[in-house]
């Protein structure tokens, strides 16, 4: 492949527009390295995704949900029809909606989502009956099922001991809640779950799963490993889950009431394909490659010093012998430029030559480019010279 001469002396008036398009994140923190694919405080990394927060709950209102969730109930019988019952065959359910209430009708039956899905933020509203019955795990006993395989556990525990594995909020059959924050019957709870699902590749498990769970605003689960998800009587034991499921939520024979049920989906795990925390060391060469592509497009579009930035910034994250060759004769030329600037001139042109000489700094301590690039000692001598730095 040919390389494109770099151009002429690179005209520095041209320069002061494009620069504040550098004014932050590049050559600033720490490089990429092995497993992560951005900087430090990088700029080039998505910006997160805008979401209107919604409202709080009251005892006497639902809240309204963020911008982004997915509502899969919210008082109407329209979103009860997101439902079906939990059987081999889809039928309609028997669950009730009474008073912009999800009702569990004894006997009828698990209801599920027709939707399927993984990790994700969950909010789910219940209200055990008002009036009292039963004690232990038959009083306004239900469950909320994440991918119809591990419960978080709606029961009536106001004054009402049981075994604390099986609690309100505890993850049934492995974890107890750390506290019992309920309100009393007949009022409303409020539960909001994250959920991760286990991740097994090639038969090795990378993550057992996890449940981060609040009850009316109280921490109960942090982080819990699921540990096989757990279950009645048989301790269960790490394994696999499916790509997705439905929600469930449990009729274990009381008139359980639920009310604004939503969900986000979660941004993948490392783990689990996705680009959160530290990558595996191939997956973050290939996100490492796909942004210096993306910042190399950018370049193509630019001229002169911002070219020339860039460039050298598109070398932290991926070597490139054409970009390389392109980028150390673009510098050789732009210091070309400088020396040939008049001194009366090269006031005005102080931030982009301190900001070049900055950006040739970072790449050659980081070793993205040679130590013996001939511009470093030239740039400095400049700078010194005309009294920008002390000598
Ligand atoms: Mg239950």
């Amino acid at each position: 492949m040919s390389i494109r001469p770099a151009s002429a002396v690179v005209p520095l008036c041209t320069l002061a527009l494009a620069a504040p398009v550098f004014a932050d994140g590049a050559f600033y923190g720490d490089p990429p390295d092995a497993t992560h694919p951005w900087a430090l405080h990088d700029m080039n990394r998505p910006q997160p995704p805008l979401v209107t927060p919604g409202t709080f709950s009251t005892s006497e209102q639902p809240g309204r949900p963020p911008s982004d969730a997915i509502v899969l109930f919210d008082g109407t019988e329209a979103t009860l029809a997101k439902w079906e019952a939990d059987k081999n065959t889809a039928e309609p359910t028997k669950w009730i909606v009474k008073d912009g209430t999800l009702q569990c009708v004894p006997g009828s039956g698990y209801i599920r989502t027709k939707e399927q899905f993984a990790d994700c933020q969950l909010h789910v509203e219940w209200s055990a009956p008002t009036k009292v019955e039963g004690n232990s795990q038959g009083r306004g006993n239900s469950g909320v099922f994440l991918m119809g395989q591990t419960e978080i556990q709606v029961l009536d525990n106001f004054n009402n001991p049981t075994y604390p594995d099986g609690f309100a909020g505890s993850v049934y059959g492995v974890n107890p809640p750390y506290a019992n924050a309920l309100r009393g019957p007949g009022d409303w709870q409020i539960y909001d779950i994250i959920f991760r699902r286990p991740v097994f590749k090639d038969g090795k498990m990378l993550d057992s799963g996890r449940f981060t769970v609040m009850m009316n605003g109280v921490v109960v689960q942090d982080s819990t490993p699921l540990e096989g998800g757990g279950g009645h009587k048989a301790r269960s034991h790490d394994h696999a889950f499916p790509e997705k499921g439905p929600l469930k939520l449990q009729d274990h024979g009381n008139p359980v009431r639920y009310r604004n049920i939503w969900y986000r989906p979660l941004p993948a795990r490392a783990v689990d394909g996705g680009d959160l925390g530290a990558m595996a060391p191939e997956a973050a060469t290939a996100k490492k490659e796909q942004i210096a592509k993306t910042i190399r497009e950018d370049a193509a579009k630019l001229q002169g010093q911002a070219k020339l930035l860039r460039q050298m910034e598109s070398l932290c994250y991926a070597e490139d012998a054409v970009t390389r060759q392109e980028t150390e004769a673009g510098i050789a030329t732009w210091v070309v430029g400088v020396k040939a600037t008049p001194a009366s001139e090269m006031e005005p042109k102080k931030g982009e030559i301190m900001h070049m000489r900055e950006a040739i700094g970072y790449m050659t301590h980081f070793k993205f480019l040679p130590d013996s690039l001939p511009a470093k000692p030239e740039i400095e001598k400049i700078v010194r010279d005309i009294g920008w730095v002390k000598k």
